[in-house]
């Protein structure tokens, strides 16, 4: 029968010898929520499940771990370090304040694109039959951390509800990632879902390189993609 203090000790060789040992990686997931007035906002279907699956596999592996999530049902996986967010902006500012000290970003969160322009003090009244809402485009987190010099080595994701190959590889060079895994999202696929699956794409020596992974639990998911990242690294 081993001792606690004898477990711990394992347990933590375990990590210093895994992928991703020693590594800082920063990840963001689950949804944002873009006020419209005090009771009211714009949000989407993300439940954060992958992003916080890949934050217990990067500590699996023996990196250490910050979360940064927008408004999601989620308990943290052990030894990661989570920071709340609401907002896209929110959002934003957590992950740009911190990015440089971190040796990968992992972006999950399904970030609201657009927000109000401006956010009613008082809740909205409806006076008229149709009302008209102008919108403003959020920050696009993950790609101002890929264009930082000597910045992490980032991974975006792409869910699209078609043209899987054709939108990820497009993301990948627009925000200029180092890697982007790729899934189709609809009625019982991605979104809110126990299982995914996905379809990796980077580029090396300037060929573009792609590993499809099944479908599967989002957990065992998690720690294929963080193999992947490990050996790209
Ligand atoms: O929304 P879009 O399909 O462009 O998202 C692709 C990738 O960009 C995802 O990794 C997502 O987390 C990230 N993203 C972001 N900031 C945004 C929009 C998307 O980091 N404002």
């Amino acid at each position: 029968m081993l001792e606690p203090e004898q477990i711990l000790e394992l347990t933590k060789a375990c990590f210093q010898s895994g992928a991703l040992a020693g590594k800082r990686v920063l990840i963001t997931a689950g949804p944002t929520r873009e006020p419209l007035d005090p009771v009211r906002f714009l949000t989407n279907r993300s439940s954060g499940k992958m992003g916080f699956s890949i934050a217990q596999a990067a500590v699996e592996a023996g990196a250490i771990v910050t979360l940064v999530a927008g408004p999601v049902n989620l308990e943290t996986p052990h030894s990661v370090e989570r920071i709340d967010v609401e907002t896209g902006l929110e959002m934003y500012q957590a992950v740009v304040d911190r990015a440089a000290q971190y040796d990968i970003m992992i972006a999950t969160a399904a970030v609201s694109d657009f927000r109000p322009e401006n956010t009613a003090e008082q809740k909205i009244k409806k006076q008229e039959s149709s009302m008209v809402m102008k919108l403003t485009q959020n920050p696009d987190i993950v790609a101002s951390v890929a264009k930082m010099t000597d910045g992490p080595f980032t991974v975006g994701f792409a869910a699209e509800t078609t043209n899987l190959k054709q939108y990820a590889l497009a993301k990948l060079t627009a925000k200029r990632l180092d890697m982007i895994a790729a899934n189709l999202v609809g009625a019982d696929l991605g979104f809110d879902q126990q299982e995914n699956a996905l379809d990796v794409y980077w580029n090396q020596n300037q060929k573009q390189q792609h590993q499809q992974l099944k479908k599967m639990y989002k957990h065992q998911l998690a720690r294929e993609l963080v193999k992947l990242i490990a050996e790209q690294l």
